[in-house]
């Protein structure tokens, strides 16, 4: 009989914090109905709310015992409008102004934007979105310092929007100056994960990781998937990326929407090929930010990514704004839950674990599979043995890594299945083995009679070999 922790949700959540969900006792509450990683969004958040945010969430963890990832989302390579007065009551046929470099315009309306080359990157005829693409303004004419558009679609404009030119390669950094600023603070606060928006090619991770090598920082690089050339550099930000973020809200804007199924699943199933824990984000609940169930649409959205064997699933306006944060948590843990019970994608059928110590892992997950283990065992101190644990996304067995590592601890929090737990290395390998089943017994997660599958170390003639071992609990 397996025991209860069976139960168990692999597929990890991700809330973003927000006004809504700031505080000390509504971050517990949430902690305790599911969340795995709290993500902050640096295109709003303050550097005194982030140092805020991230003690009370540390804070939280270590009140209930329960490893919570914190990543930092810099706002990356956006293009945004400037400030504006007062809002701008945007009708069609309107005309507007789209102005750079702070030109002065005539035209009845007009705002001003960060990005310098606008004028260039744009032919007349083109439509810019602005604000999430919700209203379109097509191009008539241009001058040095201004685009003049017609209004397409009504809206109201307010400050700050964020627009988007699909198929444009836009002319700013990686790291823009902000986001250097960012993830200063990112480091400086010990955050767990930094995410790149608009990671356009493998070079940006390359970039953000050779800052945080310099700075001897222990950051994963989450490269989030947001544009068309992201998408064809997919491979080789996978390969340098530590985790991938399918960012469905800029990915349904820069690319046609009815392609946004088929993206997502190009990217889930090349994460889960190269052992890569993968999230899919943006509008999973959205309805619920006013109220308090899901439409069948978003069930079957949740379920869709789960089904995919994502490692995370993420809310971000949902909890940030939303009325009902824990709500959403208890949803998509529902719908967790029930659609892992019935079977999943199984990309990884296909995966080439090239490695000694994937394999090594592969034949660990199918001993404990084939011999209906109540716990597959690893031990890590960097991370690797429990990515290729979760790799293989073995449905029947749950899965506890033990690290000796706090900033791995948090860090285990991303990958699909993966139960982390703090422990205090013994010199002698198969003690730890002896003291994690201690562990997981007091946290009534193993009992006795239960059987374990370790991957692990022992000494044979006074050499330490690898060793995968299978005992039943006492
Ligand atoms: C997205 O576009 O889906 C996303 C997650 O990015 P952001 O919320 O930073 O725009």
């Amino acid at each position: 009989m397996h025991s209860e922790q069976h139960k168990a949700r692999r597929t990890k959540i991700i809330a973003t914090l927000g006004p809504a969900t700031s505080e000390a006792e509504i971050l517990a509450k949430m902690v305790e109905t599911g969340v795995n990683i709290a993500r902050i969004n640096m295109s709003h958040a303050k550097p005194d709310q982030v140092r805020k945010n991230v003690e009370t969430i540390r804070y939280v963890s270590d009140l209930l015992k329960k490893p919570v990832g914190i990543l930092m989302d810099l706002q990356g390579p956006a293009i945004r409008t400037g400030e504006l007065h007062t809002e701008l009551d945007l009708q069609p046929g309107n005309r507007i102004a789209l102005t750079v470099r702070g030109e002065v315009s005539e035209e009845e309306h007009s705002v001003d934007v960060n990005y310098e080359y606008l004028v260039d990157d744009i032919k007349v005829g083109d439509v810019v979105l602005v604000d999430n693409g919700e209203i379109h303004l097509k191009v008539l004419g241009k001058k040095r310092n201004q685009l003049t558009c017609e209004v397409l679609t009504e809206g109201v404009l307010g400050s700050r929007r964020h627009i988007n030119l699909p198929g444009v390669r836009v002319n700013l950094p990686a790291l823009t100056d902000k986001d250097l600023a960012d993830v200063e603070l990112g480091i400086e606060l010990g955050v767990d994960f930094i995410a790149m928006s608009f990671c356009r090619e493998a070079d940006d991770v390359l970039k953000l990781k050779a800052i945080l090598d310099y700075r001897r920082a222990r950051q994963k690089v989450v490269a989030k998937l947001e544009d068309q050339e992201g998408i064809r550099n997919l491979n080789e930000i996978v390969e340098e990326a530590d985790a991938v973020m399918v960012a469905r809200g800029d990915l349904g804007i820069e690319c046609p929407y009815e392609e946004l199924p088929i993206i997502q699943r190009r990217i889930v199933k090349a994460c889960v090929l190269a052992g890569k824990p993968v999230i899919v984000a943006t509008h999973m609940l959205e309805s619920m930010i006013d109220n308090p169930s899901p439409t069948r649409a978003e069930i079957t959205d949740v379920s869709n990514a789960v089904f995919e064997q994502c490692d995370a699933i993420m809310l971000s306006g949902e909890t940030s704004v939303g009325k009902y944060p824990v709500k959403c948590l208890e949803v998509m843990d529902r719908i967790a839950q029930r659609v892992e019970r019935s079977g999943g994608a199984n990309y990884a059928e296909h995966a080439r674990m090239d490695s000694k110590g994937a394999k090594m892992l592969k034949s660990a997950v199918v001993m404990a599979q084939e011999t209906r283990a109540d716990a597959l065992i690893v031990f890590t101190r960097s991370g690797g043995m429990a990515r290729n644990a979760a790799w293989l996304r073995p449905p029947m067995t749950p899965l506890y890594a033990f690290t000796d590592n706090d900033t791995l601890l948090n860090q285990l929090t991303i990958h699909w299945g993966i139960q982390p737990f703090p422990l205090k290395f013994a010199d002698d390998p198969s003690l730890n083995v002896d003291h994690a089943i201690a562990l997981l017994k007091e946290r009534n997660l193993l009992k006795a009679g239960d059987t374990i599958v370790a991957v692990t170390e022992v000494a044979v003639r006074g050499r330490m070999i690898d060793t995968i071992l299978r005992e039943t609990v006492d």
